[in-house]
């Protein structure tokens, strides 16, 4: 019998399943060790941010935020000590969901969003990225991985420049700190089909989201694309991809009690 390589072996055991389109992926870095650097990336970011002082668009996103969760933990069980923030920064068109479910919205979404539902679009492509673990599978490819996964955890913990960076944008949030590596677009896919299911699931109508997709459409015509669209697929293939998953998102739509 011939031995496998080492690290076709390591590749083996860790490949992990992605939930809703079921696709696998190579994942060196453990769960534990991806919710504690989520923990704390959020806390290092929310440190430095201004929270809103808007108490209804708070309640709105925490809302939100808490629909999307309890629907995440019924149906894919992440195990996730969740947390929302809304801070306070109008001119920035984005949000976040880390491993470990922290997430936090900038005041410059809202405007688009609109509403509620506009806002479960968002948060639940976001919850999307953390529950399909892109943030491990990015890192799982990065040159922190030499590190190990207590060293990427001590350095992130001190703040080390050198990790704490590369591992937020390993992370998805790459542009807060002043490195463009956002995920891949087909991450960026992958997210909008199970953020689509997720938002059904939380009982926020799937249709809703390709009059969100069109509005930032909309807002991206002929500017920089905000972060939060940094790397996605062109707007006539995210909405045409997402006219192909209606009837599934459709189909798991729960009723909010
Ligand atoms: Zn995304």
């Amino acid at each position: 019998m011939r031995r496998l390589p080492g690290v076709l072996l390591l590749a083996a055991l860790s490949c992990t399943t992605v939930p809703v389109t079921g696709r696998k992926e190579l994942n060196l870095v453990g769960e534990g060790t991806m919710n504690q650097l989520g923990a704390q990336t959020y806390t290092q970011e929310v440190s430095k941010a201004k929270p809103s002082s808007d108490a209804a668009a708070t309640a709105m996103v925490q809302r939100v935020a808490k629909r999307i969760a309890d629907a995440a933990e019924a149906n894919f069980h992440p195990k996730y000590q969740w947390q929302a923030t809304l801070i306070d920064d109008p001119k920035t068109v984005n949000a976040w969901c880390l491993p470990g479910g922290k997430i936090a919205v900038y005041s410059g979404i809202l405007p688009l969003t609109q509403d509620e539902t506009g806002l479960a679009v968002v948060l639940g492509h976001e919850t999307a990225h953390a529950l399909a673990h892109h943030g491990a599978e990015r890192l799982s490819r990065s040159t922190l991985m030499q590190l190990g996964e207590s060293g990427i955890l001590a350095a992130v913990g001190a703040a080390k420049p050198e990790a704490a960076k590369p591992a937020a944008a390993a992370l998805g949030i790459g542009s807060q700190v002043g490195i463009e590596l956002p995920f891949s677009r087909s991450q960026e896919s992958e997210a909008d089909h199970i953020g689509l299911v997720l938002m059904a699931k939380a009982g926020y109508d799937p249709e809703k989201a390709i009059d969100f997709w069109q509005r930032m459409a909309a807002y991206g015509q002929g500017k920089a694309p905000p972060a939060f669209l940094s790397d996605h697929p062109s707007d006539k293939d995210r909405i045409e991809a997402i006219k192909k998953e209606m009837p599934e998102a459709k189909a798991a739509f729960v009723p909010h009690q």
